[in-house]
C-alpha cells in the first residue's frame, strides 16, 4: 500500500513561507506583485488564472490581472509585456498559456524579463536551468523537487523516468532530476517499448496528458509515482495514472487532484517572492 504525497500539505508549507517573507518585505516597505495575462476565454486558464490571483490574496502579493479579448495582436500583447517590464513595481510577468493559435507563442515568450519571468519559460532562464545556475524554475518540475524533498525521498542514484518532453514539465523535470543526481531517461510518443522502460524506474513521473496511461504493468514494485497529468473524464479531474491498481504496489504516489496541481501556484508565488528579493537586491 502506497503513501500519498499531500500536495496540498506540501504547498500550505510552501506557501506560509514565502507569505513570512512576503511580510517582512512589507515591512521593510517592498510590495511584491505578480502580473498575470490571459488573453481570450479559454475556460481551463480561466480558472488557473482566477486560482493565481487568489493564492497571491493569500500570501500578501499584488495581483494585477490583464485580461485581453481573444482578437489581441502579437504586437499589443507585446507592448503590454514591454510596459511591465519597464513598470518598477512589476516584480513578476505571466502570460498565461496556451496563447490564440494567432498569437506567436514564443515571441511573447521571448519577450518577458528574464528577471521577471517567474514562469522560467524565456531562453535564458531555460539555458540557466541546463547549467545549473538559475534564479528560477518552471513550477511544475520544482514542485515535484520540493514535494520529493518533503518527503525525504532521495533521488541520487535512483532510476527516474519521466514520460513526456514539454518544454513545461518534462524536459525541466529531467534537468531537475539529473541536477540531483538521477539516473534519467525521458520518454515521448517514440519511444519503443515504454512499459519495459517505465518498470525500471525508482521515481516515474508521468506528464503525458492522458487518462489511465499508467497501468501497474508499468511500474515497478516500491516505485515512487508521481502524476502531472489533469484530464477530465466524465467530467471529473484525473491524472495519467491508474491509481486503484498502481497505488497498491508503489511506495509513494500524488494523487490528482490534490497532489502536484496545488504545488504549482506554490512555486509560483515563490518564483515572484525570488523576483523581488532580487529585484531589490536582497539574497
Ligand atoms: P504536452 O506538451 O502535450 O506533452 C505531452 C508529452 O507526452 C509529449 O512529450 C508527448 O510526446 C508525450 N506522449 C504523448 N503520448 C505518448 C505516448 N503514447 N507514449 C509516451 N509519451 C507520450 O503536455 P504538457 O504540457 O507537458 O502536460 C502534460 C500533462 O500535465 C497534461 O495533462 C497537463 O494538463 C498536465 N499539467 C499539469 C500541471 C499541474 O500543475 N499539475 C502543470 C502543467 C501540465 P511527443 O513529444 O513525442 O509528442
Amino acid at each position: 500500500m502506497s503513501k500519498i504525497i499531500n500536495g496540498k500539505e506540501v504547498s500550505a508549507f510552501v506557501k506560509e513561507k514565502v507569505k513570512t517573507e512576503i511580510s517582512l518585505l512589507k515591512s521593510k516597505g517592498i510590495d511584491v506583485s505578480l502580473a498575470v495575462i490571459l488573453v481570450g476565454e479559454n475556460p481551463a486558464s480561466k480558472i488557473y488564472v482566477a486560482n493565481k490571483k487568489k493564492a497571491c490574496e493569500e500570501l500578501g502579493i499584488t495581483s494585477l490581472e490583464y485580461l485581453l479579448p481573444e482578437e489581441t495582436t502579437t504586437e499589443e500583447l507585446l507592448g503590454l509585456i514591454d510596459t511591465l517590464n519597464n513598470e518598477k513595481t512589476v516584480n513578476g510577468i505571466l502570460c498565461q498559456l496556451p496563447l490564440p493559435k494567432h498569437i506567436d507563442e514564443q515571441t511573447v515568450i521571448n519577450s518577458i524579463n528574464p528577471k521577471k519571468d517567474v514562469d522560467a519559460f524565456h531562453p535564458e532562464n531555460v539555458g540557466r536551468i541546463m547549467i545549473g545556475d538559475f534564479d528560477f524554475l518552471p513550477c511544475t518540475p520544482a514542485g515535484i523537487m520540493e514535494m520529493l524533498s518533503y518527503y525525504n525521498i532521495g533521488v541520487e542514484g535512483k532510476n527516474c523516468v519521466v514520460i513526456g518532453r514539454s518544454n513545461i514539465v518534462g524536459k525541466p523535470m529531467s534537468m531537475l532530476l539529473l541536477h540531483k543526481n538521477g539516473t534519467v531517461t525521458t520518454c515521448h510518443s517514440k519511444t519503443k517499448d515504454l512499459p519495459n522502460v517505465t518498470k525500471t524506474a525508482d521515481i516515474l513521473v508521468s506528464a503525458v496528458g492522458k487518462a489511465n496511461f499508467v497501468t501497474a504493468d508499468m511500474v515497478k514494485e516500491g516505485a515512487v509515482v508521481i502524476d502531472v497529468g489533469m484530464n477530465r473524464e466524465n467530467g471529473k479531474l484525473c491524472g495519467d495514472v491508474c491509481f486503484d491498481e498502481v497505488e497498491k504496489l508503489s511506495s509513494y504516489i500524488t494523487p490528482v487532484p490534490g497532489g502536484v496541481g496545488p504545488m504549482t501556484i506554490a512555486m509560483l508565488m515563490k518564483n515572484t517572492l525570488t523576483a523581488a528579493k532580487k529585484q531589490n537586491n536582497i539574497f
